[in-house]
């Protein structure tokens, strides 16, 4: 038995997030089966930064993907071993480098030609020779609707469509060009279109491997993996993405099952989304201009990430243990001083009285750290980490002013 919602509410108060330790392992079980075999799967700290979650994620065998010093503290705190993490993200700063070297991280996936020269320049400094990736923006295999990171204009990846550099240019001091990384979109849920771009980065990568001359020892094909998020629903299965992958591997870098190149990929949301809900109260129900609202102790200072840019679809949350309530009538609000902070349009919470708890399903990942949680300067919630019927962790992210000399 899972603790319920209104325990878990009663020892932490509400808002609170819930995570089940044992739908993030198996979250990770499910991608390790439907991956190629050997691989190494990298995880999106990103996604959700908190450690107790990372160690959940270590200890299933993930590596770290990190893109500051913060999710790299994050790391370090959740016993991944940062000399096998993998730092990326564009306009790296000369100080992250040196940070990110000075505490042993070794591989970092460099965006552009300048970003290589940064962290060669660190690396000099710092006595060590990095291991780099090339990020590559290759033609996009799909001009498909989910987040597209490459494949089109972006501040992302070399594009090697215009890409005039050779294999001398990369010869530089203190780095070592390993390998290509690819990270060309995110959430995608069909698994043809999936299955589509992996493959074209694996034919990109070995067109440009051989137009440099550069042989290719870790091979990052990114992910992609789509996850529900704030409404119900299931992982996708991509039944038939193990063996399309590993024929275009066998094609493209037979020695790939020996480990020759080394075959990663990534993922954030797939890891960890299914295994989050928040829990909030509902503080008021009031009528305005015949519409009803919901007014919860919970908005988007907590959920619906980079809902301030309108990417991710009304959330949905239901009254814990209410029936058939009326469908689409109530908007879901929270207490935020501006109309912005709307959950849900038209949710099914119509009926719902103060005091009830409401969960949302589905956010494990980009709940606070992808939301706006310095605005109103209200807490953040708490997050306890659950495994089985037992609370084996719990934490809350704390944002404070500190004056400066
Ligand atoms: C955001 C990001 C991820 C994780 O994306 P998900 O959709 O959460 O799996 C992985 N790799 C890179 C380079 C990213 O920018």
């Amino acid at each position: 038995m899972n603790p319920s919602p209104e325990s878990i509410a009663g020892r932490y108060g509400t808002p609170v997030y819930i995570h089940r330790q044992e739908l993030v392992e198996r979250a990770n079980s499910d991608l390790l089966a439907l991956l190629p075999a050997p691989c190494r799967l990298y995880f999106s700290l990103k996604a959700n930064p908190n450690h107790h979650i990372g160690s959940i994620l270590h200890r299933g065998g993930c590596h770290a993907e990190i893109s500051s010093t913060g999710e790299l503290a994050s790391a370090i705190r959740a016993g991944f071993d940062v000399a096998d993490a993998l730092y990326t993200g564009p306009g790296k700063t000369a100080g992250e480098i040196a940070t990110a070297l000075a505490a042993g991280v070794v591989t970092f996936s460099c965006e552009s030609l300048d970003d290589l020269r940064r962290v060669a320049d660190a690396a000099v400094a710092a006595d060590v020779v990095a291991r780099c990736l090339l990020r590559v923006n290759g033609p996009a295999a799909h001009g498909n609707s989910a987040m597209r990171m490459t494949g089109a204009a972006t501040q992302f990846g070399i594009d090697i469509a215009t890409a005039t550099f050779t294999a001398a240019d990369l010869d530089i001091d203190g780095v070592d060009v390993v390998g290509l990384h690819f990270f060309p979109v995110s959430n995608v849920v069909d698994e043809t279109v999936l299955i589509a771009e992996i493959l074209a980065s694996i034919s990109h990568a070995r067109a440009f491997a051989d137009r440099l001359g550069i042989s290719v020892r870790l091979l990052d094909l990114g992910g992609g993996f789509a996850a529900p998020y704030g409404r119900d629903g299931v992982r996708p299965t991509y039944p038939n993405l193990r063996s399309a992958v590993s024929d275009a591997l066998d094609t493209s870098f037979p020695g790939w099952r020996d480990g020759a190149p080394v075959v990663a990929f990534e993922s954030g949301r797939y890891l960890t989304c299914d295994s989050g809900t928040l829990v909030a109260e509902v503080t008021e129900i009031k009528s305005s201009g015949g519409r009803e609202f919901v007014i919860t102790d919970t908005g988007i200072h907590h959920v619906g990430g980079l809902s301030g840019i309108g990417r991710v679809p009304p959330i949905s949350a239901t009254v814990v243990g209410a029936a058939g309530a009326e469908s689409g009538a109530a908007a879901v609000v929270g207490p935020l001083c501006t109309p912005a902070d709307v959950l849900n349009h038209r949710s099914d919470l119509a009926g719902a009285k103060p005091g009830d708890l409401v969960t949302i399903p589905n956010v494990g990942a980009y709940g606070i750290s992808a939301s706006l949680m310095g605005f109103l300067s209200r807490p953040a919630p708490a997050e306890v980490v659950t495994d089985g019927d037992r609370v084996v962790a719990a934490s809350v992210l704390e944002t404070t002013r500190r004056d400066l000399p």
